[in-house]
């Protein structure tokens, strides 16, 4: 199974993302996670990505795509994967279209995490992120608006929304709900 998680900052996809990926026994791929990891440990990619994860940016498609494909192995297609955070642009998307392409697969299902923009920043400020001051979330927030939301159009027949409000279980057992019925 080859997923993607989008949605905007604080609808919970990271916290979600591992449930569903363990559950579904699929390799959760967090670009964040990526990015935080390199930052903590000091490579020269932490260098280099570390004011764009500050200031709520979107780090540059050429150090982006380029640790993404280094990380879709070529077993990437029969094992699964979850991806969250990538893409977050129309040309990601089209990128990944074409990585998976060469290895002979596609994305199967994205879901939507569906949230309304007021209930999220409590929610974010209270998560303690370095990157989660309101400025910067609201930063994030209008980059999810004008080059993420477009998305949605760009896999729309394979687009499945689930509202993302309410607790943690409840949002993974409607996610898995709505995996498994259109599987
Ligand atoms: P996240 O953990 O998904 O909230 O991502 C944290 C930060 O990592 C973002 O605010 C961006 O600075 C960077 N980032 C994560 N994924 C991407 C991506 N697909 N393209 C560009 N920047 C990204």
């Amino acid at each position: 199974m080859r997923i993607l998680i989008v949605g905007p900052s604080g609808a919970g996809k990271g916290t979600q993302a591992a449930l569903l990926s363990a559950e579904l026994g699929v390799a959760h791929i967090s670009t964040g996670d990526l990015f935080r990891a390199h930052v903590d440990r000091r490579s020269e990619l932490g260098r280099q990505v570390k004011q764009y994860l500050d200031a709520g940016a979107l780090v540059p498609d050429e150090v982006t795509n380029v640790m993404v494909a280094q990380r879709l192995t070529d077993d990437v297609c029969r094992a699964g994967f979850l991806l969250d955070g990538f893409p977050r642009t129309v040309g990601q998307a089209e990128v990944l279209e074409n990585l998976l392409r060469e290895r002979d697969c596609g994305i199967d299902t994205v879901l939507e995490f569906d949230v309304p923009e007021d209930q999220v920043m409590a929610r974010l400020l209270a998560r303690g992120r370095g990157d989660d001051t309101e400025d910067v979330i609201r930063h994030r927030q209008q980059l999810y608006r004008q080059e993420t939301a477009p998305l949605l159009d760009f896999y729309a027949d394979r687009l499945v929304t689930v509202p993302a409000g309410g607790s943690v279980p409840d949002v993974t057992a409607r996610a898995l709900h709505a995996l498994r019925t259109r599987a």
